[in-house]
């Protein structure tokens, strides 16, 4: 993933800025870089999602404060601004900032062409698109999400077409502004009724809301400016990630034609279930199934972990169900708060075949004193507290 600038410097405001001066200066910054002010402009693009960005973080105050402890590794696989399905995050947060009627970017119609390739922003500025995302599943293992690892992801993407360039036609002189509605893409209505005038926007039919008509289209795209390509993208995955979670590259998804904005490459993580060990939260559940002697004389027993095999105690005297704790050796969480810990339960394996000297020596334990069971309050209380563990 890129590497990104400090949320403070992208707002250009002091670590211990108020929330007041924090929604202040996205809110320049969101003006100063509004795509309807800007169009075409892919860097002031790039700067207007870098702020959103940068606010959606700062003006949460629990986002904030993993930020400032850990930086951007602090907010790793956490919901970030969502970009996809047209920006609908962000268009909440300017209409919070601006109030709706924000002058003269006609009331965030606007974003309706940045987000989905839909609709018409006011004021016959150019349209900016926005290429699709892209969702891939990856499978990771048990010991992988233990240390993190990296994936090569093989996606097949939307580019600007090599032979026009992304226009949608090799010569400039065959694109020509929609005669309809001169380059707009809209046409307006205007009626006049008993209650006065009405304006009304509808998009144009001859040049279906592009405000160009190509008369003779690129052969390699057929006029859509893009072109498929089979790419390898290598895939950073921190240590901790859960099944389900969502984790965004932006800017690695569909290409959009004109030379738009592209698209998020999401990877949602599928957890492959471990055959011993189960899962809870940043904890490691396993059952370590013990011999009857083991379980009465003592013993050393292994245990699988995830960084390789442990030997454990097991104290004379354990009950079956006794859970002991390895303290550690769980799974790191995601977002850097310290690492979950491993508990293995003792189960005591009771034979269902036994030779006739087994049988014998265990009629003769049966009248034995120390084998009636006798349990003390302290056993009964730890009982108690286990039962939900597992
Ligand atoms: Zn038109
Ligand atoms: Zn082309």
């Amino acid at each position: 993933m890129a590497e990104k600038r400090d949320y403070y410097e992208v707002l250009g405001v002091s670590r211990n800025a108020t929330d007041e001066e924090i929604k202040k200066a996205y809110r320049k910054k969101a003006i100063q870089y509004h795509p309807d002010k800007n169009p075409g402009n892919k860097e002031a693009e790039e700067k207007f999602k870098e702020a959103a960005e940068a606010y959606d973080v700062l003006s949460n105050k629990e986002k904030r404060a993993r930020y400032d402890q850990f930086g951007h590794a602090g907010l790793d696989g956490q919901p970030g601004p969502d970009f996809s399905g047209g920006f609908g995050n962000l268009n909440d947060i300017l209409r919070d900032l601006f109030g709706g009627g924000f002058g003269g970017f006609s009331g965030f119609g606007g974003f309706g062409g940045f987000g989905s390739g839909s609709g018409q922003n006011g004021g016959g500025s150019q349209r900016v698109y926005r290429g699709r995302d892209i969702r891939v599943r990856v499978q990771l293992t048990l010991e992988e999400i233990a240390h993190g690892t990296e994936k090569d992801i093989q996606i097949e993407r939307n580019v600007p077409c090599p032979d026009c360039g992304g226009k949608g036609a090799r010569n400039s002189s065959d694109i020509k502004t929609c005669p309809s509605c001169k380059g707009t893409g809209q046409i307006r209505r205007v009626v006049n009724s008993f209650f006065g005038q009405t304006v009304s926007y509808s998009t144009c039919q001859q040049c279906n809301g592009e405000g160009k008509i190509i008369s003779n289209p690129c052969h390699t795209c057929s006029g859509t400016g893009l072109v498929r390509k089979k790419e390898t993208v290598r895939v950073r995955i921190p240590a901790g990630v859960e099944d389900g979670m969502q984790l965004t590259m932006t800017g690695q998804g569909h290409g959009a034609k004109n030379n738009g904005v592209n698209g998020d490459l999401l990877i949602v993580i599928n957890e492959i279930s471990h055959p011993e060990i189960k899962r809870d939260g940043n904890n490691l559940m396993y059952t370590k199934v013990i011999s009857i002697p083991e379980a009465i004389l003592g013993a050393t027993v292994e245990v699988p972990c995830l960084d390789g095999k442990y030997n454990v105690k097991v104290e004379p005297g354990t009950q079956s169900g006794t859970v002991i704790r390895l303290k550690g050796k769980g799974l790191p969480s995601v977002n850097g708060y310290g690492t979950g810990d491993m508990y293995v339960k003792f189960a005591v394996w009771i034979p269902k075949k036994l030779s006739k000297e087994d049988r014998e020596l265990m009629s003769r334990l049966s009248s034995s004193e120390s084998f009636r069971p006798n349990p003390t309050k302290e056993d009964k209380n730890f009982f108690d507290r286990l039962r939900d563990m597992f």
